[in-house]
C-alpha cells in the first residue's frame, strides 16, 4: 500500500542546514497497523509531512499503490499531535468531523451519516453539537480521529496522537485506534516516541534511528491480535518485546549499532544472517 524508498529530507534556510531524515526505506502492507517509535527530534513528523505529501523530500520517494505522491493523496487522512490547533474553535464537532467531507462532493445527507457514524465510533455522538473549547483534551482528540475517519481513509497516518493527554485518556485513545483497525480494515501508520505504546499498538514495530534519520531495526510483534490495557501489558512476551525495542532506541541515541541481544533467536523479525551451504 505504502512505499518508501530512500527518503531523505534536507532542511535548508536562513543560513542554517538540518539533515532530519537520510535514507528512510520502508513499506506497509494494506490494512497493517505499523508503529514508528525513535527518540523525539529523530524526524518522525518530517517523514509523516512527506509520506502524507505535505512537505516534498530532498531524496527519495513515497509511493501509495505504486504511485508517488507529491501532493495530499486522496483517500489518505492524518491525525497530528496538536489537536488544539487542529479544530476550527468557531466550528461545531459536526462541522469540523464533516468539513473534509465537501471536498468529496457528496450529498449532504450522506455527509450526515458519515459525520453521525464517525462521531458513534469514537464514542462522541453527543458532543455533535459543542464547540471544541468545550470538550477536554481526550474528546478534541477523539473529534480529530472522527474527522478522519468520516473521510473513510484507506491509510490513516497519526503522528504522537495521544502525547498530551492523560494516561487513563490515552490506554482508552490506544483500545479505540487498534478497535477501528480491526473494525475497518483501515492501513495505520503510527508514530510515537512511547516504546510501550508502540510495542501494544502494533503489529510490526519500526525503531529509527537519531537524527539523520534510518530504519534501525523492524520487528515483528507477535502479541495476540485480541489485546487489552489490563492483561497485555503485564504478559511476559510484551515485557520481552519492549525489553527489546528499548535497547534499541537507546542505541539509536547513542548512535551505535543495534546491540546483539542474548534474546535475539526469541524475537521473530529479526533476520538472522542464515548459514553459508
Ligand atoms: P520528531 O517529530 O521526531 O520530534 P521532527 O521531524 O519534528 O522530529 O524534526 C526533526 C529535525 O528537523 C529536528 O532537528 C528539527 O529541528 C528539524 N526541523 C523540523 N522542521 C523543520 C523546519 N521547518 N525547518 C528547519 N528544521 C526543521
Ligand atoms: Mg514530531
Amino acid at each position: 500500500m505504502l512505499d518508501v524508498r530512500g527518503l531523505g529530507k534536507v532542511y535548508e534556510g536562513s543560513g542554517r542546514r538540518v539533515e532530519a531524515v537520510r535514507d528512510l526505506t520502508f513499506t506497509v502492507g494494506a490494512g497493517e497497523l505499523v508503529c514508528l517509535v525513535g527518540p523525539s527530534g529523530c524526524g518522525k513528523t518530517t517523514l509523516l509531512k512527506c509520506v502524507a505529501g505535505l512537505l516534498a523530500p530532498t531524496a527519495g520517494e513515497v509511493l501509495l499503490r505504486g504511485r508517488p505522491v507529491t501532493g495530499p493523496p486522496p483517500g489518505m487522512a492524518v491525525v497530528f499531535q496538536e489537536y488544539g490547533r487542529s479544530l476550527f474553535p468557531w466550528m461545531r464537532v459536526a462541522e469540523n468531523v464533516g468539513l473534509p467531507l465537501k471536498q468529496k462532493k457528496l450529498p449532504g445527507s450522506r455527509r450526515r451519516d458519515l459525520v453521525a457514524d464517525a462521531l458513534r465510533s469514537v464514542g462522541l455522538a453527543d458532543a455533535a453539537g459543542a464547540y471544541p473549547w468545550q470538550l477536554s483534551g481526550g474528546m478534541q482528540q477523539r473529534v480529530a480521529i472522527a474527522r478522519a475517519l468520516a473521510y473513510e481513509p484507506d491509510v490513516l497516518l497519526m503522528d504522537e496522537p495521544f502525547a498530551a493527554v492523560d494516561a487513563q485518556t490515552r490506554a482508552d485513545l490506544e483500545d479505540l485506534v487498534r478497535g477501528l483497525w480491526r473494525e475497518r480494515g483501515i492501513t495505520v501508520l503510527f508514530v510515537t516516541h512511547d516504546i510501550d505504546e508502540a510495542v501494544y499498538l502494533g503489529e510490526r514495530v519500526l525503531v529509527l534511528s537519531a537524527s539523520p534519520t534510518v530504519v534501525q531495526e523492524q520487528l515483528r510483534i507477535d502479541l495476540p491480535p485480541e489485546r487489552d490495557q489490563l492483561h497485555t501489558r503485564v504478559a511476559p512476551r510484551f515485557a520481552e518485546l519492549r525489553t527489546h525495542v528499548y535497547a534499541q532506541v537507546q542505541a539509536a541515541k547513542r548512535g551505535t549499532a543495534a546491540v546483539p541481544t542474548a534474546d535475539a533467536p526469541t524475537v521473530p523479525g529479526r533476520t538472522p544472517t542464515p548459514p553459508a551451504t
